[in-house]
């Protein structure tokens, strides 16, 4: 850790479970004020960090997060860029993966981290997994070895694990571990220290400024597959106007039905200029084009295999590319590539 005294952090409440207290008349949750973080959390102050706090008001459900809170938090870290250390994005659980991936996609450059945490009980409840998952995010986005940060990276911490934000997804309801990471292994663990997996945290290289990309496009569709998904369906989603890429949510190894139909919409698609993108339903595992001759007609039209990405990366890199160019064949070659770890290649 860097010199105590100045290393400061900014935190930026969205909303979400973790910033409500109950009521003491009505019993009822609401959100806390957030300007108060240090009285509801005070162990933060043993830190000794310079901790600063910005929350959004009102704050969201993070169903309701959109494009625009993503460029609400994106400005929030651009403006504070040259005077924190580290962020950390207090976040509901729902949508997290989504968030957090759009932010890597986002900020490119990235050479600080910002750390995505909420909690399943709200902070003021006697049980609550928020104390120990804001403290050790806020440990975590102080970290420094050599005088760079540790994890210099949009990241998901919750339960014991630091995940990379676009390897992440949401998968339980429930248990405080309440996410995963099916593809690619945690940047760090937490027990008696946190051990960081320096070997697979990425570095951002040579320094170069941060660019923070706010256009995103929208136009976009998954389409999950099933057995006995009809025509009619799979017309009509490939067919949206203005549509400008679809996610094919596949079986397995990236595998869809073989029907005449079927083959014929997904090309008419590509013909159309609409980007169809192979991602598999499997939590763990990638898109094998090719492995099987019921994937092997879709890579034959020119659908684009996503290889091993969540479908939350797959959107968010999707919306990112396509708001930045309508040029096919760049979206198309940046879709191969990796740009901010979400893919193995
Ligand atoms: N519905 C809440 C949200 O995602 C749940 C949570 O915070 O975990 O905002």
């Amino acid at each position: 850790m860097r010199d105590n005294k100045k290393t400061s952090i900014l935190i930026i409440y969205t909303g979400g479970t973790i910033g409500m207290v109950q009521d003491q008349e009505t019993g009822a949750l609401k959100p806390f004020r957030f300007d108060n973080i240090l009285e509801e959390v005070p162990e933060l102050r043993k830190f000794g960090f310079n901790l600063t706090s910005f929350a959004f008001n009102p704050p969201l459900d993070s169903s309701n997060i959109n494009p625009a809170a993503w460029i609400k938090v994106a400005e929030i870290i651009e403006q504070n860029y040259g005077s924190f250390d580290g962020f950390i994005v207090l976040h509901g659980t729902d949508t997290m993966a989504y968030s957090a991936s759009a932010l890597s996609f986002m900020l490119e450059n990235l050479s600080k981290p910002v750390i995505f945490t909420g909690s399943q009980l709200p902070i003021g409840s006697l049980r609550t997994d928020g104390k120990e998952n804001l403290i050790s995010s806020v440990e975590i986005a102080a970290a420094f070895k050599n005088g760079e940060p540790v994890v210099p990276e949009v990241g998901i911490y919750f339960e014991n694990s630091l995940y990379r934000g676009n390897r992440t997804s949401k998968n339980n309801t429930e248990d405080f571990n309440a996410f995963m990471s099916g593809n690619y292994p945690p940047l760090a663990e937490s027990g008696v220290h946190i051990r960081y997996n320096h070997s697979v945290i990425r570095s951002p290289g040579k320094k170069l400024p941060l660019v923070v990309h706010k256009q995103l496009d929208n136009n976009l569709a998954i389409l999950k597959l099933f057995p006995g998904i009809s025509r009619t369906v799979v017309e009509s989603t490939l067919g949206i106007p203005g549509l400008r890429a679809v996610i094919l949510e596949t079986f397995g190894a990236g595998n869809a039905p073989e029907e005449d139909w079927f083959i014929s919409a997904v090309s008419h698609a590509l013909q159309s200029g609409i980007i169809v993108m192979n991602v598999t339903q499997c939590k763990t595992g990638s898109v094998e084009m090719g492995v099987y001759e019921t994937s092997r007609m879709l890579a034959a039209t020119g659908v684009i295999s996503g290889r091993d990405m969540t479908t939350e990366a797959a959107v968010t890199k999707l919306m990112h590319l396509t708001g930045v160019s309508r040029d096919i064949s760049w979206i198309s070659g940046q879709l191969a590539v990796s740009l901010r770890g979400e893919m193995t290649v």
